[in-house]
């Protein structure tokens, strides 16, 4: 059984703010995190990038003894791991790749205690050499990640992932948390099944990404589109969905002849390449990722802009979950896809070759997504209403909201649709209730008898569009006049809404289909005003944070670490913003613990100093003024050059300086106590036998005067400008 040290529940928060270094419990955290250091059952339902992971995280570190965490990827448990252990906290994971050694480290701190996370694939779980220390161990509870992978209707199904309940049974009496980002009430009620959970008190949060902009486009002239947007984004982190490998291939190819920084991943490339590719893009070396949906599940990477589908996805679930991967941060994520018919009919043929209700089930999967595609109703309030989750109104942020389609008032034929279910005896679907509106007649309207009811046939003046009751019908449905049956697929049922609405009428505003296909049939691409990049005036410092991010991505390198474990994106934004000078203040950025500032924090408390220093920064108490002097903006601009080994000759030109100049400036910078490595131009014009001559002479001199120097070495044809470089890379090598 669990033990919970009193003193410890009383300070979550601290531990909080200590710990990861945020200062507020997000959503549902604290309750979850109590539920579960009271040692009860809990299920915990919240989209990507909602913070699922932190509610067992913390748990686990101030309980006694290890956690189990349950995940079904290795990319996903290293990564995680490499977080955890950055933040200062001992995690490890348990799996075939481990070497002995490793093995052995591991199982000595669960038995002793003193390892608070142990991530395990369920693979590795039902070994029997696993199974039998763990036995032994003291484990504090079990988490179990992603698990929608349990149940047949979600969309990443695993066998072994329903083993589980056995072996923790088998290990011992605990308590268990599941987290899933992806479940419609079916697949929910699959899951508690399973792990028989009944009991679990259930946490589910909106599903809503605010933060997330969604955009259809027609697929017309796609890889101009593509390439156009991309270099739009240029510089941001970015995934493009593809149906097949070819694909993937083809428009990582076509990304690279463009000039953008891409590289594949599908389950076609041997591992090491997928795993070097994928690393390549948390590591930022590339932008962009061309992926099959092999990728990103469990990717934690928080600061990718924008998730683009070149081919259609195959249902909601995988586009949700895909979309899902922009922006974690809650900063910027675009979603967008580029949507034709002709892929959904390849979609088609991908399934008939499968069994007959697999077949069933990607077909009505599908359908789904079509309809999604199509309507013009809000693009939110669709995908919420898919996963169960009813919205009152239009976002306001996606495209059908800001270029809405042709608008049309209703009433009269709201309520013939709803009569209609209603006479149908509320046991059938959308495409059914739309024939016998439009009399259109099959052996379902004839067997049930439908040509009879007073409904039939008054939708007829329609005809000539036929989508127009679906289209209608899933408006309302939308809009809470009808209800979807959870036992019966597809199945509507007036809601009580709807039912007033037959009693009291109103008019409705409703929203004409997107014709993407005749779009495609004109060649007429989507008229680009580009919503989203309006981004406009940033509070914070774009030059420091332009540094900032410079240094993360230097630490990140000589840690092996992807640049986001060491600082995430909103904690150096708000760097850039308040300009922290001490541990303290640095401590108090969010996202940034005392843990972190030990580990990380010296050097950014460095570089802002000496920014706020050059720049002339007056930190008022709590006012931050920022005075730009022009001229502090070249010493940055030629620290940052230097620093990428940019010759000298290209800085001065590039700022329109002269050489001498420019070495002036350098020497000020120098002077002021910076750091400047000019190895790499001193190397070209001075050779290694004449630099130590010049060094032990200023070593040794009484003076750093120049004219000095260009006395001593009369006669040895130096410049005054190589003495001059000679005597800065001293002055850093020695003084600063
Ligand atoms: P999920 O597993 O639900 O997809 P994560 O656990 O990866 O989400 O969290 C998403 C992001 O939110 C991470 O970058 C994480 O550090 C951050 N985060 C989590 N909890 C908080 C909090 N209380 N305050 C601020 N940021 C948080
Ligand atoms: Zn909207």
């Amino acid at each position: 059984m669990m033990q919970v040290d009193q003193f410890v529940q009383v300070t979550l928060k601290e531990q909080l703010k200590e710990i990861f270094g945020y200062s507020q419990f997000r959503g549902d955290q604290e309750a979850i995190i109590h539920n579960i250091l009271a040692g009860r059952n809990t299920f915990v339902i919240m989209p990507t990038g909602a913070g699922k992971s932190l509610c067992y995280q913390l748990p686990a570190i101030v309980s006694e003894g290890t956690a189990i965490v349950i995940s079904p990827l290795i990319a996903l448990m290293k990564n995680q791991v490499d977080q955890l252990n950055a933040f200062g906290i001992n995690a490890q994971f348990l799996n075939s790749t481990l070497s002995k050694a490793e093995m052995t480290k591991v199982k000595k701190e669960t038995l002793n205690g003193t390892l608070k996370l142990l991530y395990i694939a369920p693979e590795s779980l039902t070994k029997v050499e696993n199974l039998d220390f763990l036995k032994k161990a003291n484990i504090s509870f079990v988490a179990i990640d992603e698990a929608h992978c349990i149940s047949e209707w979600g969309h990443d199904f695993r066998p072994e992932y329903r083993k589980i309940r056995g072996i923790v049974d088998d290990i011992g009496n605990l308590s268990v948390i599941a987290l899933t980002a992806t479940a419609t009430p079916k697949v929910q009620l699959d899951i508690q099944k399973n792990l028989q959970m009944e009991d679990a008190h259930i946490y589910k949060t909106s599903f809503n990404r605010k933060n997330l902009y969604y955009e259809i486009k027609p697929k017309v002239d796609a890889k101009k589109a593509l390439i156009k947007y991309i270099k739009n984004n240029k510089g941001k982190s970015g995934i493009v969905y593809c149906l097949s490998r070819k694909t993937v291939e083809d428009i990582a190819e076509l990304l690279n002849v463009n000039d953008v920084k891409a590289l594949p991943y599908h389950a076609g490339l041997d591992p090491q390449t997928r795993m070097n590719n994928q690393d390549a893009f948390l590591n930022e070396d590339v932008d962009v990722v061309c992926a099959t949906i092999a990728f990103g599940m469990g990717i934690d990477k928080p600061d990718v802009r924008f998730v683009i589908h070149y081919d259609a996805p195959k249902s909601l679930e995988g586009y949700y979950q895909e979309t899902g991967r922009a922006g974690r941060d809650g900063l910027e994520g675009n979603c967008v896809m580029f949507y034709s018919y002709d892929d959904i009919l390849k979609l088609e043929k991908f399934n008939k070759d499968k069994p007959v209700t697999e077949r069933d089930n990607a077909k009505h999967l599908l359908g789904e997504m079509v309809s999604y595609a199509n309507l013009g109703a809000c693009r939110r309030r669709q995908l919420l209403g898919y996963f169960g989750e009813y919205v009152e109104k239009d976002c306001g942020f996606c495209d059908n909201c800001l270029k809405p389609t042709h608008k049309y008032r209703a009433q009269d034929d709201v309520v013939l649709a709803l009569q209609t279910v209603l006479q149908t005896d509320q046991r059938f679907d959308v495409t059914h209730l739309s024939h016998v509106l439009t009399a259109t007649d099959n052996q379902y309207i004839t067997s049930y008898e439908h040509n009879r009811l007073p409904v039939y046939g008054k939708g007829r003046e329609f005809n000539e569009n036929p989508e127009h009751w679906c289209s209608l019908i899933r408006q309302i449905t939308i809009f809470g006049y009808l209800e979807k049956d959870a036992d019966n697929y597809g199945v509507l049922r007036v809601s009580k809404k709807g039912m007033n609405y037959i009693e009291d009428p109103y008019p409705v505003s409703l929203s004409a289909d997107h014709n993407y296909d005749q779009q495609i049939a004109d060649g007429k691409a989507d008229d680009d005003k580009d919503v989203t990049n309006s981004s406009g005036g940033n509070a914070y410092d774009e030059e420091l944070l332009g540094l900032l991010k410079a240094l993360r991505k230097k630490v990140a390198k000589e840690k092996s670490l992807p640049p986001y474990v060491i600082f995430q994106d909103p904690s150096l934004e708000e760097m850039a913003t308040t300009y922290p000078t001490t541990r303290e203040e640095m401590a108090q950025i969010n996202g940034v613990g005392m843990g972190k500032v030990e580990k990380f924090g010296r050097q950014f408390i460095d570089l802002i100093t000496q920014y706020v220093d050059d720049n002339e920064i007056e930190m008022d108490k709590d006012v931050v003024v920022k005075s730009m002097v022009n001229k502090s903006k070249i010493k940055i601009f030629i620290i940052q050059q230097i620093d990428r080994k940019v010759d000298l000759d290209e800085i001065a030109e590039s700022k329109g300086l002269t050489m001498e100049d420019l070495v002036e400036e350098i020497e000020h910078i120098c002077y002021s106590g910076t750091r400047l490595n000019l190895d790499y131009y001193v190397d070209q014009i001075v050779d290694d036998e004449r630099q130590d001559e010049i060094f032990d002479y200023f070593m040794a001199a009484e003076t750093d005067n120049i004219a000095v120097a260009m006395n001593q070495f009369r006669g040895d044809d130096f410049t005054e400008q190589e003495l001059r470089l000679m005597r800065i890379k001293f002055l850093s090598e020695v003084a600063n």
